[in-house]
């Protein structure tokens, strides 16, 4: 299994505090059948940045020591990116790390209460330049959550979206387990990822999300949402059924 979205850094951001909690944290992930990890510190969200440069210094030093323990995790260089209005200009200073080595897929965050005013014009550049924003866990955020069709121009536009597996399962409450539920049956979103920052908080719920998806929907989903994050990490083009609008009086909004 590949884990798309994971604060397993030592001591960078709100994640993994030190390297015996990351090692914590690797040891869960092979566990629960994780075999490779895109490492994605946040970026530019107000707490912490950690430009590229950075990353892959602190993944390489990661990677040792767990290789250096026969942990069998490969990590992969990554950054959880907050929407800013310079963030081309980041992209052009090479401050920027992509979620494939060919610089196409993009995870960007939300503010958790907001999609700012400039997104579709941002998203539209992204696009011009042949880069695929990946929106991380529009379940959480209040916009999305109020109304999931909002993602639907910005999946028309090309863009993907990435459920948090925690939330699948019900660790961030009903609603939004209720949002995410609605996501994944209308194929809002195309992946899941842990977006895991310990064993102790917000811990991985990978493998749990991905059994409760196969036993709601079907295996066929799971293997497809897979798929799309193996794409990912090779820069290939995805494939995943397109979406269905989600009925308003089905989200009980009316
Ligand atoms: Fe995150």
């Amino acid at each position: 299994m590949i884990d798309l979205h994971c604060h397993i850094l030592p001591g960078i951001d709100d994640g993994a505090e030190d390297l015996a909690a990351s090692i914590a944290m690797a040891e869960k992930a092979i566990s629960q059948g994780i075999t490779h990890i895109l490492c994605t510190p946040h970026h530019n969200n107000g707490s912490y940045i950690n430009p590229k440069a950075e990353v892959l210094a602190h993944v390489a030093k990661l990677q040792a020591e767990l290789d250096r323990r026969n942990l069998p995790l490969t990590l992969f260089e990554g950054q959880e990116v907050r929407i800013t209005g310079s963030l081309i200009d980041e992209i052009k200073q090479d401050r920027i790390l992509f979620a494939d080595v060919s610089d196409t897929y993009i995870l960007i965050e939300f503010p958790t209460m907001d999609v700012p005013a400039y997104t579709e014009q941002l998203f539209f550049d992204l696009r011009a330049m042949g880069k695929v924003p990946i929106i991380v866990h529009p379940e959480r955020n209040a916009k999305f959550r109020e109304d999931p069709n909002r993602l639907i121009p910005y999946l028309e536009m090309g863009c993907l979206a990435q459920l948090t597996a925690p939330s699948y399962v019900g660790i961030f409450g009903k609603s939004i387990q209720k949002t995410a539920k609605l996501m994944v049956e209308h194929h809002l979103v195309q992946m899941v990822a842990s977006d895991a920052h310990g064993v102790h908080k917000r811990n991985f719920y990978l493998k749990e999300a991905f059994e409760e998806i196969s036993h709601d929907f079907s295996p066929d989903l799971v293997q497809q949402m897979e798929q799309v994050a193996k794409d990912i990490i090779n820069g290939d083009k995805t494939n995943f059924p397109t979406y269905r609008e989600v009925k308003k009086k089905k989200f009980g909004l009316f």
